[in-house]
């Protein structure tokens, strides 16, 4: 038997499907590179766009009209949503929603699947298949109590759990082990993660010299993490502004194997716009923690800053709009990922009429990105002439290397694919707005 995954949208999904390929070939099954041969394609869908949910529905019927044995399960954001269930039911076989991916073996013998020795687990506890043989995805918790007003999230995935300390430590020692040189903790809010200390995770923290209370919280655990010996480098996301703390901050810029980019999603540079997102916090709150990220950075080159933007929420007047992009001027992004406002099924916000049309999101948009390559350009230029270190992450196709600095920057450099998965030192020769280019060192 052989399975095909295809994952849509973020981190987390990714992950997933790197569980479930873990699971499924536990039960013996191989993957297939080609959908069209594969005996189960498992769709890991996203619902936090319309686009990313109408992939979906272009998809499923192809899949099924090229390979007409074929059984599909679908998981993720949209296996619990009604309407999708009523618009889908009579092509998908399997619908596995996101908390029922530790049943999946028992899940699939249900529904006429191979036999197989069945051990549930808890989600967070399924080893992983990972994809990628230098840089991994640790989830350190799921689900989401936050509730923004257009999210579906904490409907898909429920509500958040964390996962023990001592499993995510022991996680990454064997990836560095195995000469992972990236480690990316994600969960929905990582700034509101939290373990509770036994003694034997006093142990850990004493050895660590950190703090002596009932709970750990994420900076510790970034510390913790730090402390691995190795070369290696740690990135996290998501981080909601309102959790996060001073001591973060200050974790984050004195780990040395923590790397200086922060992912900081604002979603709106206006209170009355943050308030009607059901956000909880204002936009001085943001500007400050940015003041404090600045105002602590030792490091030779400015921590990277990026957001998450949504234009186009309903009632978002011009002048809430103006907001959005002073809030751009002021903190200079490196990167932005704005997204036009959708209504998403069952959220607070689908409830408001959707009222800015499509074309003035369409130009919103645009009008943050102009702002958005200005300060990116002016960022990037501070590399032209340094040499930084840069993960090598694969060829394109020129034949180009390219690779990321801790800085999360994309670096084109020529130089030999066995490079791939190794950190390189590259001179910055050449800078544009949303990558630099240079000279690998000897
Ligand atoms: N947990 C993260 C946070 O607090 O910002 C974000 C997770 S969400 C899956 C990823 C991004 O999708 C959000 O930051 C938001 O900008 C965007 N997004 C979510 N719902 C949206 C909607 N209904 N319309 C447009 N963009 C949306
Ligand atoms: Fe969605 Fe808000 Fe939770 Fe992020 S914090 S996943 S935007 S509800």
């Amino acid at each position: 038997m052989t399975y095909h995954i295809i994952t849509i949208g973020c981190q987390m999904n990714k992950s997933d499907s790197e569980r479930i390929a873990a699971c499924l070939e536990d039960m013996g099954y191989r993957e297939s590179e080609n959908r069209n041969q594969a005996d189960l394609v498992v769709l890991t869908t996203c619902g936090v766009r319309q686009s990313a949910e109408d992939r979906i529905y272009g998809l499923v019927p192809k899949i099924k009209k090229e390979n007409k044995d074929v059984k599909i399960l679908l998981t993720g954001c949209l296996s619990e949503r009604k309407d999708v269930i009523k618009r889908l039911k009579e092509k998908i076989d399997i619908w596995l929603p996101v908390n029922q991916i530790s049943n999946l073996k028992q899940v699939l013998i249900d529904s006429g699947f191979k036999n197989s020795e069945i051990e549930a687990c808890d989600y967070l506890k399924i080893k992983p298949k990972y994809t990628s043989k230098f840089s991994a995805f640790v989830p350190i918790g799921n689900g989401c109590d936050n509730f923004c007003a257009y999210c579906v999230v904490p409907y898909a995935r429920g509500r958040e759990v964390y996962r023990d300390v001592e499993e995510i430590l022991n996680e990454v020692e064997s990836l560095i082990k195995k000469g992972y040189k990236e480690i990316i903790l994600i969960a929905q809010n990582v700034n509101s993660y939290y373990s509770e200390i036994t003694n034997y995770k006093l142990q850990i923290t004493n050895k660590s010299q950190i703090l002596n209370s009932k709970y750990l919280r994420f900076f510790d655990l970034l510390k913790l993490v730090n402390s691995i010996p190795g070369d290696f480098w740690v990135r996290f996301a998501s981080s909601h502004p309102k959790d996060m703390s001073d001591d973060l901050i200050l974790a984050i810029l004195e780990c040395e194997k923590v790397c200086k980019h922060i992912h900081l999603p604002a979603q709106s540079g206006d209170n009355g716009v943050l308030k009607s997102m059901n956000r909880k916090y204002k936009i001085e709150h943001y500007l400050d923690l940015i003041r404090k990220i600045k105002d602590n950075t030792k490091s030779k080159l400015p921590v990277a800053l990026t957001t998450d933007i949504i234009v186009g929420f309903p009632g978002e007047t011009e002048e809430q709009f103006g907001n959005t992009i002073k809030l751009f001027e002021k903190v200079k992004y490196d990167m932005a990922y704005i997204a036009r406002y959708s209504p998403r099924y069952g959220t607070a916000a689908e409830k408001i009429k959707d009222n800015v049309g499509a074309d003035e999101k369409k130009r919103r948009e645009g009008e943050l990105m102009k702002v958005l390559r200005k300060t990116a350009l002016k960022n990037n230029q501070k590399y032209s002439g340094r040499t930084v270190k840069v993960l090598a992450e694969g060829k394109n196709k020129k034949g180009i290397l390219f690779g990321k600095t801790e800085t999360n920057k994309t670096v084109k450099f020529w130089g030999d694919k066995n490079f791939v998965g190794k950190f390189v030192s590259v001179n910055i020769t050449a800078v544009e707005d949303f990558s630099l280019s240079g000279d690998l060192q000897k």
